[in-house]
């Protein structure tokens, strides 16, 4: 056996030791949070609201008709009628007809605001899905440790989770130091342009900075994360941008028994092939660099020292994420084919074909920059890309050193102390985005728990909440506003 050169066994043992020192640098950043002060809560009657919350069909799509006004105001006036006390003291303003604005007075006018918000509205349930229901969706049936209906994930558990908070610290007779304002749209799910967005302008006029915005969006996953055994809480810091693009081609048509070379078609199916062939780059970067650092030192050697030293292995890493489409989509801007549309008749060319493409862009890109990099892959001077009209651009990024990143992060640990919490990339869109002139620091979180299962309940069916986790809810939403007024 030949002998390892002297320099390159130095070299090894050099590199050894870094990765070593590294690793063992790499520790927990989990807060170590003292036990929470008891808060007094009856279950049952909690649960009864919230059972009664979801037989209000309040939905997206019928909300502009007079029925779907009517179906808010009536919400409205349950809310009244269930929390008196808050009701009694704060005051309410209902904005653009439909949406909520409470003000609840602090003692202190030098502190800054906290601001809570959620959506009252919710997706419609598909008349051929009713089936798939094991209790009818807007039943609010409570059964099997459970409340189920539309809106018991999304999102009138947090609507209706942050009055219970409010009301039970009223009880105790709290008063916080700093304003707190409560915010529920009435058309998240389909923009929160008449909701949100016209409780943030008014909020912006009357020049409201909040502390921080803490809205729904992400959770705590169980059995989700590889690697990790226990539980991990994800607050959300950040939100990728929105934007579809459509393709199309026009071509001068004719008979099938003669086909040209190039064809609508043609053309369009190979600008979709170029496009999938020509994924964006994978970046570990950003909410996702943080992410790992959190998760990171919770996991076995192999892993920690793969992410302790990132310098070495990020393509490992990057390889590993990309390989499931959960982590690949937080890890790059993602594109996919969700329309195509040609052709009138089997023996007939059509003289037009299109497709649209819908992207997710990473923070750190632009819609811009994203669509000239579709315009470069596609190569096609034929292929006209028209961008859809709704789009966005991705979130800032919320600061993880700022107060409220650790306040949601020592009350997530008082009311679930098993759980591993983490910052984190939010793939979906949230209400919070509308109120983004008023602060960076945004963050998504609602504590409920979702297995392997779970997330398919989202806009699905089966929507539900178990008794405890609505408890738990309850108690963040209590705590938190407790913690952030010490
Ligand atoms: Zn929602």
């Amino acid at each position: 056996m030949k002998k390892l050169s002297p320099i390159l066994l130095a070299a090894l043992l050099a590199l050894a030791a870094l990765l070593a020192i590294r690793t063992a640098r790499f520790s927990s950043r989990q807060l170590k949070a003292e036990p929470a002060q008891p808060f007094a809560i009856d279950r049952d009657a909690m649960a009864q609201r919230l059972s009664a919350a979801i037989r209000y069909r309040t939905v997206a799509d019928e909300a502009p008709a007079p029925s779907g006004g009517g179906e808010f105001r009536r919400f409205h006036t349950f809310l009244a009628a269930s929390f008196p006390r808050l009701h009694a003291q704060l005051t309410r303003e209902t904005v653009n007809q439909q949406s909520l604005l409470y003000r609840w007075q602090g003692q202190d006018a030098r502190l800054k605001p906290l601001l809570l918000i959620g959506h009252m509205d919710v997706v419609p349930v598909a008349p051929q899905s009713e089936r798939a229901w094991s209790h009818s969706p807007f039943s609010g049936r409570i059964a099997d440790g459970y409340i189920w209906g539309r809106g018991a994930m999304d999102d009138k558990v947090g609507v209706l989770g942050i009055l219970e908070a409010v009301e039970g610290l009223l009880g105790e007779g709290f008063q916080p130091r700093r304003t707190v304002y409560l915010a529920f749209g009435h058309d998240e799910e389909s923009g929160g342009h008449a909701g949100a967005a016209k409780i943030a302008e008014l909020l912006r006029v009357r020049g409201v900075e909040p502390a921080f915005v803490l809205d729904e969006g992400m959770n705590i996953v169980d059995g989700i994360i590889p690697g990790i055994a226990a539980p991990v809480a994800l607050i959300g810091i950040a939100e990728k941008g929105y934007l579809s693009l459509d393709l199309s081609v026009e071509t001068a048509g004719g008979h099938s028994s003669i086909p040209p070379a190039d064809t609508a078609i043609g053309l369009i199916s190979r600008a979709l092939q170029r496009l999938a062939a020509t994924p964006f780059p994978a970046r570990l970067g950003g909410p996702t660099a943080r992410m790992l650092e959190f998760l990171g030192p919770e996991m076995a050697w192999a892993n920690r020292v793969a992410l302790a030293n990132l310098w070495l292995f990020d393509p490992l890493v990057r390889k590993k994420s990309a390989a499931s489409p959960l982590t690949d989509a937080i890890i790059r801007t993602t594109l996919t084919p969700t329309l195509f549309n040609a052709g009138i008749n089997e023996n007939v060319l059509p003289t037009k074909a299109s497709a649209v493409v819908n992207l997710r862009i990473l923070p750190g890109e632009t819609i811009a920059g994203t669509t000239e990099q579709v315009r470069k892959a596609v190569g096609d001077p034929r292929v006209k890309i028209t961008p859809l009209p709704v789009r966005m651009e991705p979130s800032a990024v919320a600061d993880i050193e700022a107060e409220g990143f650790a306040v949601i992060h020592r009350t997530i640990r008082q009311t679930a102390p098993e759980v591993i919490v983490a910052p984190a990339l939010l793939v979906a869109a949230t209400d919070s985005r509308h109120y983004a002139g008023l602060t960076k620091n945004i963050y998504r979180f609602l504590p409920i728990t979702l297995r392997p299962d779970d997330a398919k309940r989202y806009h699905g069916s089966d929507e539900r909440i178990s008794l405890e986790d609505y408890e738990r809810c309850v108690r963040f939403y209590a705590l938190l506003i407790r913690n952030s007024n010490r």
